[in-house]
């Protein structure tokens, strides 16, 4: 019988301690995305939690576009790509965020879709809340409207929730 997307969530991630670097465990989730199974399950709970309130799904590079992709072909909506810095051409808008050490940019293409258009971010794991933060001020200002963000896995010991205001986050396995 079928097992539910965070049955298959939690029987297939690994778990690797000090990875990249001392102290921090890293999950893996790539053998969910390699088991069809749970990978039908995961994208069928994340449609089916925002299902008829999104006109676009946007995916964070790298592993978000995995998802987005899938996404927006069962929900049959349009798909944005939000993309490390420096990799878009045309006019981009960029937000600058902080790492651990150092820090990031990501950028989303102007212009892809109508103003006031509804759009669900999707990323695989919130960690600090950082990635997604920003990617939410990029579809602000891009002009859209936030439906809400789609995780695999949220670790709630770091509070990313907290950084992501008052915006409908869910996640299919919080460890
Ligand atoms: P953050 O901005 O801190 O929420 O981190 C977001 C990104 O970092 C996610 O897209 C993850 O790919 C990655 N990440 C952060 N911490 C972990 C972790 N412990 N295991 C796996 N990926 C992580």
């Amino acid at each position: 019988s079928a097992l539910s997307a965070a049955d298959e969530v939690n029987s297939l991630l690994a778990s690797y301690p000090d990875f990249p670097l001392d102290g921090i465990v890293f999950r893996d989730l790539n053998p969910v995305f390699a088991n069809a199974a749970a990978f039908r399950a995961m994208i069928d709970a994340l449609v089916g939690r925002f299902q008829g309130r999104f006109d676009a799904v946007a995916g964070i590079e790298a592993r978000g576009f995995l998802l987005a992709a899938a996404i927006g072909y069962a929900a049959d909506v349009a798909v944005l790509a939000v993309r490390k810095g420096g990799k878009l051409p045309g006019a981009v808008l960029t937000e600058e965020y902080d790492l651990e050490y150092g820090s990031a940019r990501l950028e989303l293409e102007l212009g892809q879709l109508p103003a006031g258009s509804r759009v669900l971010i999707v990323d695989d794991v919130l960690a600090t809340g950082g990635t997604i933060a920003a990617t939410m001020r990029l579809i602000e200002r891009a002009g859209y409207a936030l439906t809400g963000v789609g995780v695999v896995l949220e670790l709630e010991e770091l509070d990313g929730r907290s950084r992501l205001g008052n915006a409908d986050v869910h996640a299919i396995v919080a460890l």
